[in-house]
C-alpha cells in the first residue's frame, strides 16, 4: 500500500467504489468519469505505480494482471462486440493515477485509437 495513492485507498475500502470484480490480487471498478456505456478500471491490488515501474519479476504477477482484464470483459459481456483496453503511462501518456490499471471501453464503437 502506498499512502497517498486512491486506488490503494480502494483496495482497503476507505474510499469507495462500485467493484465489478475482486479476487486475492486484483480489483476492478467502475471509472468514477466513464467515458462509454462501459468504463471499468482493472488494478493490481499491490502497488506499482506505472506500466514503466514494472520489474522482471513482477511477470507473472502482470501476466496475471493482463489475463484478468479479458476476464472482466467478459464478465461485463462486452468481449463479443470489442472493446478497447488503455493503459496511460506518464506525463505523455496523460496518466493521472499513478497505480497501475488498464481502463477497458465498451458498448459503443470506440472511435478512432488516437484523437488527430
Ligand atoms: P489515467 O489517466 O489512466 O491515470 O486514468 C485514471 C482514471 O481514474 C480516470 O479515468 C479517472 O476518472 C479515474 N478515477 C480517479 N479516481 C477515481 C475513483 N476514486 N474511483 C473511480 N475512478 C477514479
Amino acid at each position: 500500500m502506498s499512502e497517498n495513492c486512491i486506488f490503494c485507498k480502494i483496495v482497503a475500502g476507505t474510499i469507495p467504489a462500485q467493484v465489478v470484480y475482486e479476487d486475492d490480487q486484483v480489483l476492478a471498478f467502475h471509472d468514477r468519469a466513464g467515458r462509454a456505456p462501459v468504463h471499468v478500471l482493472v488494478i493490481p491490488k499491490r502497488h506499482v505505480a506505472s506500466l514503466d515501474a514494472l520489474t522482471e519479476a513482477e511477470r507473472g504477477e502482470a501476466g496475471y494482471w493482463l489475463e484478468r482484464i479479458a476476464h472482466v470483459a467478459r464478465l461485463l459481456g462486452v468481449d463479443q462486440t470489442g472493446y478497447r483496453t488503455i493503459i496511460n503511462t506518464n506525463a505523455h501518456g496523460g496518466q493521472e493515477v499513478f497505480h497501475l490499471h488498464g481502463h477497458i471501453l465498451g458498448g459503443k464503437p470506440i472511435g478512432p485509437m488516437v484523437a488527430r
